[in-house]
């Protein structure tokens, strides 16, 4: 399968929701389902795809989708194309390590974790899923999402030099 774009989210996720601004506890969850179908067998072609689908997360729902992606065999963080050495990795492994093709990817994963919460649920998040909220000229960061990782390096990177950049991860690891 092709990687999956925010127009793939768009059509198959959040068009068939449009007709009014307040999902059912059960459209919130389907909606969410559909995300995770789409990246169970791929990845997100870039960061603001990844980033455009986290408002449709909550912590729960993001650690099924690491899961989903783990008994397929590929690496849990959803921005990665790579399968795991191991083969597929089960529940009881998942989120340790061994669900990820790398440490990076094992960091990103978790940077996301810390800034999700089960509260409120999908469909008390009210509009995330209008469509027309979305300037897709402009990606200007919604509510409810999330910051990557690697946007975070890339910030540090221009502030310090790689030695204060490693302290600073490991304060980071040892914060989960
Ligand atoms: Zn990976």
């Amino acid at each position: 399968m092709n990687a999956v774009t925010v127009k793939d989210v768009y059509e198959n996720a959040l068009l068939p929701h449009q007709l009014h601004a307040q999902l059912s506890e059960r459209e919130g969850q389907l909606l969410t389902n559909e995300i995770t179908a789409l990246l169970s067998d791929s990845y997100c072609i870039d960061d603001t795809t990844l980033k455009f689908i986290s408002p449709f997360y909550t912590l729960s729902d993001y650690k099924t989708l690491n899961l989903v992606r783990n008994s397929r065999g590929r690496c849990a963080y959803p921005l990665c194309d790579k399968f795991l050495n191991g083969g597929s990795v089960t529940a009881e492994f998942s989120g340790s390590m061994l669900g990820f093709c790398s440490g990076l990817h094992y960091d990103c994963n978790n940077y996301i974790l810390n800034q999700l919460s089960d509260d409120p649920p999908i469909y008390l998040r009210e509009r995330i899923h209008m469509v027309s909220r979305f300037d897709f000229a402009n990606m200007r960061k919604q509510t409810y999402q999330v910051e990557l990782f690697e946007d975070y390096l890339k910030k540090k990177a221009t502030e310090y030099d790689m030695d204060t950049i490693n302290i600073e991860l490991d304060k980071f690891r040892m914060s989960y």
